[in-house]
């Protein structure tokens, strides 16, 4: 049976379930161990770790960074990093300070396409999360710009669109760093969407990505094929990273993923977390 699951998103971010929510509802399932990563943020955490007290249920604390990788994504998981720490909070201020900035500017570049947005209006939607294009999105259906969502990205917010703002992100070494100096692990989420598909590339990125300072690669993911999860056991073996799964559970929307399911031929077991303790008192001794 599946113990852990080691990536979860909550309210705080652009998950549909409180973080007590997704804490009981973990209990519910049977989990020993989730882990809270929600985007960008540590919001979260405080109210879950309270919650999986009560549940006797342990909450990792974690976070998920985006940072800036050319011609694919890449987001960057750090577990039991310290929600104290005031250099990971101050960082985490410069990332809500550029996206408010970001905000303007699509404002402003809708403004000039005829869009009339006001910052109040996209406050008003019921997405959850700091404000971005997906609240762009659903003020642009409900003004009668755009016929849905899908046609807000397709005309107008998706990547190279007229009203597209690049969003500031961290570099790979920033975002391990922000990580390390939290006494946190870094561990490279869903690697698929980093859209390197020859293995040699891939495994030169993962050798890089080590040098700088990772800890793990989520090699378990319900969007990795059997060929995938393979692939990157054997690359973190050979790099020694430890080999983390997670469901990337964003509620329960139609088609959603479940929490704790979906690693196909791998049931997640408790060990990955001691494993994951191992190594961070290696790291905090200085031994890895
Ligand atoms: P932001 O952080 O403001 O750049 O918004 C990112 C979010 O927008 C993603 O998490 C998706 O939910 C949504 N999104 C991004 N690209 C698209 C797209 N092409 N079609 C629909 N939704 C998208
Ligand atoms: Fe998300
Ligand atoms: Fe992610
Ligand atoms: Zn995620």
């Amino acid at each position: 049976m599946t113990e852990v699951d080691l990536h979860v998103h909550t309210t705080a971010s652009d998950g549909t379930m409180s973080p007590a929510e997704v804490v009981r509802y973990a209990k519910e399932k049977g989990l020993r161990a989730i882990a809270i990563t929600d985007h960008d943020t540590i919001e979260g955490l405080h109210e879950g770790i309270g919650e999986g007290k009560k549940q006797g249920l342990e909450v990792i604390p974690g976070v998920e960074l985006s940072v800036d990788f050319p011609k694919g994504t890449m987001h960057v998981l750090g577990y039991y990093i310290d929600p104290t720490c005031t250099g990971l909070l101050d960082e985490l201020m410069v990332l809500q300070q550029a996206r408010a900035e970001r905000n303007l500017r699509m404002i402003e570049k809708l403004r000039g396409l005829g869009i009339e947005i006001e910052l109040s209006e996209l406050k008003e939607t019921p997405e959850h999360g700091q404000i971005g294009r997906p609240h762009f999105a659903h003020t642009m259906v409900k003004k009668g710009y755009v016929q849905n969502i899908q046609d807000a990205f397709d005309r107008y917010l998706g990547k190279g669109g007229p009203a597209y703002v690049e969003k500031f992100r961290f570099s790979q070494e920033e975002a391990i760093t922000i990580i390390h100096q939290a006494q946190g692990l870094a561990v490279l989420a869903h690697p698929f969407t980093l859209n390197r598909p020859d293995p040699a590339d891939f495994g030169a990125l993962i050798g890089e990505l080590k040098e700088k300072g990772l800890d793990g690669m989520e090699v378990y993911n319900p969007e990795h094929s059997k060929g995938q999860k393979k692939f990157y056991r054997t690359l973190a073996q050979q790099h020694g990273l430890v080999a983390t799964g997670g469901s990337d559970f964003h509620g329960l929307t139609k088609d959603a993923v479940d929490l704790g399911e979906g690693y196909g031929d791998t049931n997640y077991a408790y060990n990955v977390v001691e494993e994951l303790k191992a190594r961070r008192e290696a790291r905090l001794r200085g031994l890895s």
